[in-house]
């Protein structure tokens, strides 16, 4: 893969928080919020609906999103960036964090669809260069890797190639024709994991599930002379499992086999993406989870990394709500 620009910022991880509106459960069962993001970067638990209100707290983030923000502000904000550097050759990765319910895939699905289309932009707009562009899906479940564009094709086995890293191995990978081929492939993937939570409600909640795009481009001039001008990178879009797997685990309730799986996954990403967040020197656990195997091209070094934490602003749900935080506040 192709290096681009070295160390420095680089390295920061881009932490967001998004605070999602109540449902209509929420607001019928007169569950509140206490939470208001106070400005662009800081949101604080006001404590005032228990009996002896206590002092609020306050968490600071590079970017903090209210309950009316918009997706397109989010993407704008808090993902744009990261993810636009696929056109220049460096991977990068777009995380959603948070419990189940809490706007994960909503975030998620409008950030892909977005990043998407400046990217069929840019390339309109610059037709002094070949681009190639492929697309490959795979869900996360119990540390089994699928295949989300041919599930037939599972599990999928994780190889070590010298020059690329992790990769996985027979993955489908294809090759977009254009905008709407891609469209119909992101369908493909969302009807497939819709089928899983018929027979398993909580599927989508225990599996991760990660979309790539690859983009090879080449300045036309040199097309077929200087192979060494070609540009080749990824953008991921992860939609994690709920983060309360994480939490569980923590706690000592790791009966199930699929619990404890996925809680590595994700107790694993905690911890990469901790120490990469701390510096360069820290060993980095890539090897421990299937997630952050898959994904370590696009985590740490010269990739650049957007994570946003999803929350539910309701009362019941403070707990995890404030685990989210402090798995963001770690990240930053
Ligand atoms: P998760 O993927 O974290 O389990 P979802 O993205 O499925 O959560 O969101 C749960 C529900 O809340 C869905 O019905 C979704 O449409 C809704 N929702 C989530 N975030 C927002 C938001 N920012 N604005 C409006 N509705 C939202
Ligand atoms: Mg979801």
């Amino acid at each position: 893969l192709v290096q681009w620009e070295g160390g420095g910022n680089q390295e920061k991880i881009l932490v967001s928080v998004r605070l999602r509106p109540l449902s209509e459960k929420e607001i019928a069962k007169a569950d509140p919020s206490d939470w208001e993001c106070i400005n662009e970067t800081t949101i604080i638990f006001r404590n005032s609906l228990q009996d002896r209100p206590m002092a609020p707290t306050a968490y600071t983030f590079d970017r903090v999103f209210h309950a009316d923000s918009t997706t397109r502000e989010v993407y704008e904000e808090a993902a744009k960036e990261v993810a636009l550097k696929v056109l220049s050759g460096v991977n990068s990765s777009i995380f959603a964090y948070g419990q189940t319910s809490s706007g994960k895939t909503y975030t998620m699905t409008g950030i892909t669809e977005y990043t998407m289309a400046d990217i069929y932009e840019y390339i309109s707009k610059h037709e002094e260069r070949a681009f190639v562009l492929k697309f490959s899906a795979i869900e996360i479940y119990n540390e089994v890797v699928k295949d989300l564009l041919n599930p037939e094709n599972t599990p999928l086995r994780l190889l070590d190639d010298p020059e690329k890293g992790t990769i996985v191995e027979k993955l489908t990978e294809e090759v977009l024709r254009d905008w709407k081929h891609l469209k119909d492939l992101i369908s493909i993937c969302e009807a497939q994991r819709k089928t899983g939570e018929t027979y398993l409600n909580e599927f989508s909640s225990r599996s991760h599930q990660i979309l790539r795009l690859t983009i090879e481009s080449s300045a036309r001039e040199f097309l077929g002379k200087d192979k060494t001008s070609t540009l080749v990178a990824s953008v991921n879009f992860v939609d994690l499992a709920g983060s309360e797997r994480a939490s569980q685990a923590l706690s000592g309730g790791t009966r199930l086999k699929e619990g404890c799986h996925i809680n590595r996954s994700l107790l694993t990403l905690g911890t990469v993406i901790r120490k990469l967040s701390k510096g360069r020197n820290a060993h980095i656990p890539y090897r421990e989870s299937k997630l952050t195997r898959i994904l370590q091209p696009s985590l740490g070094g010269n990739a650049r990394t957007a994570i946003i934490c999803t929350m539910s602003p309701a009362q019941s749900h403070i707990e995890q709500s404030r685990n989210t935080l402090l798995f963001a506040s770690c990240a930053k």
